[in-house]
């Protein structure tokens, strides 16, 4: 039976919005601990490598011309990483959680919605049942608020 099956236009469309929603916040979810485990691995690289990064800044700004002192690729790669994940992570955290915001008032209003006529059948139907089924097949808990 397909999900959207004897439902409503608009449950229609809020369950699609629900599902796309659960999916993105899978998506950021799973990008922040691949940015955090960038972030972790880079800064300990940073903080064992301080003094080498101490030394280029020393003689970056003193223009001591009789030493010459670049840093390596590896160094310059590591601090950027470490720099654009700690970026990313602090934007992506804000997009996080109002994702998770939008999700989690779409999901109380989904609840609210279902709780009182949720299909035109004049029986009883398990409509309802197969419907919060369906829903848990993508993670999305329609029953408790
Ligand atoms: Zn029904």
């Amino acid at each position: 039976m397909s999900l959207n099956s004897h439902l409503s236009l608009a449950l229609q469309k809020k369950t699609n919005k629900i599902i796309s929603l659960k999916k993105s916040l899978t998506a950021q979810e799973e990008l922040l601990i691949l940015l955090y485990t960038a972030a972790f691995f880079s800064c300990i690289y940073c903080y064992k490598s301080r003094f080498v990064y101490f030394d280029y800044i020393y003689h970056f700004f003193t223009h001591q011309k009789n030493i010459f002192l670049t840093p390596s690729v590896l160094d310059l790669t590591v601090l950027t990483v470490a720099a654009i994940s700690l970026l990313l992570i602090s934007y992506l955290s804000d997009k996080l959680s109002s994702t998770k915001e939008q999700y989690n008032k779409l999901r109380l209003d989904i609840i609210h919605t279902i709780e009182g006529e949720f299909c035109y059948h004049p029986q009883r139907c398990s409509c309802k049942d197969n419907y919060i089924s369906e829903m848990d097949k993508y993670s999305i808990d329609m029953v408790f608020k």
